[in-house]
């Protein structure tokens, strides 16, 4: 069984279905509503967790209900949830998501995921060092990020950095990163390259291994063994929301890192292609059972 540490964000996700997607300024009618869980730290968690790994979760609620629901969602996942800090003082993240033509646009309001701190991650060390990997993202405080890659480093435990939301990132953190997962425009956005440069050029030229994910195309990967890009084509589904497609693949990769990255990156294309195929962030991760039944 793989452990699994995942440093990040806890949201409600607020989903309105739509026929297309509004202008500034205009009004449409939905077609339908629903809030479910999502954030990415929680969504690669829970992603884990459905692929069998023991994972613990560091990250921050609200006192308030969508913060109960949460907890009590990621609890019924089988999640540790003992480093998750409950606060008073401020909100549960949400995001606000409308989904139409099989695209999504998001808004993220961080509210306590704002304050996952540096001393959380050291407080979670021990976790950390038994861990298989661990998983973090750019929607808490960039320097509990760091804290993370550092202490990665000093355990000597593989540390995904998905660097999403975009952001320009300090080159000296993505040598501390044992694989970077964006996709074209965070990678290009993090190495701080014009957006249309070649997305093989970008791989090369990030100072750390890189699994990048291309949608319905599948994943590249580029690491010491593989210095030039290598493709693994995606899995053919019909996609019905990809909402939550990048955060089952992050959570599937890191729970079959162990097996070297090549079969790492199939196995979670494969995840992640069966999770496109029904509606909601977590509502589609799939099992174990259901990945090696796709790759059978
Ligand atoms: P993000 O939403 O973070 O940009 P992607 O859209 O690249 O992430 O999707 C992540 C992964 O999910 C891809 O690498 C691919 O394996 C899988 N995926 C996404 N969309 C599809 C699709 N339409 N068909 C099959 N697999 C998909």
């Amino acid at each position: 069984m793989s452990r699994i540490v995942v440093v990040g964000s806890i949201n409600m996700d607020l989903v309105t279905l739509a026929p297309r997607f509004p202008g500034p300024g205009e009004t449409l009618l939905g077609s339908r509503f629903f809030t479910t869980p999502g954030g990415k730290g929680a969504n690669q968690a829970v992603a884990a967790a459905r692929l069998s790994a023991a994972v613990t979760m560091i990250g921050a609620l609200g006192r308030d209900a969508f913060g109960d629901q949460l907890h009590a969602g990621l609890a019924k996942e089988g999640i540790a949830l003992d480093h998750v800090a409950r606060l008073d003082d401020v909100g549960s993240g949400s995001a606000s998501i409308t989904v139409a033509e099989g695209e999504n646009q998001i808004i993220v309001v961080p509210a306590a995921n704002a304050r996952v701190t540096p001393a959380q991650v050291e407080a979670a060390r021990a976790a950390i060092a038994r861990a298989d990997a661990v998983l973090v993202q750019l929607e808490i405080p960039l320097d509990t990020v760091e804290a993370t890659l550092r202490l990665g480093r000093r355990e000597n435990v593989p540390v995904i950095l998905n660097p999403a939301p975009a952001e320009k990132l300090p080159t000296e953190w993505l040598r501390l990163a044992s694989y970077l997962t964006p996709n074209q425009h965070e990678l290009a956005t993090a190495l701080g390259a014009e957006a249309q440069t070649d997305f093989r050029e970008l791989m090369r030229r990030a100072p750390c291994p890189v699994v990048l994910t291309r949608g319905g195309e599948g994943a590249w990967y580029r690491d010491d063994a593989h210095p030039e890009p290598v493709q693994q084509a995606g899995f053919k589904v019909d996609a019905i929301d990809t909402t939550g497609a990048g955060d089952t693949f992050n959570g599937a990769l890191a729970v079959f890192l162990h097996e070297g990255l090549p079969a790492a990156v199939r196995k979670a294309c494969a995840a992640a292609a069966l999770s496109v195929t029904k509606l909601g962030a977590q509502g589609g991760m799939p099992s174990m059972h259901a990945v090696e039944a796709v790759l059978a």
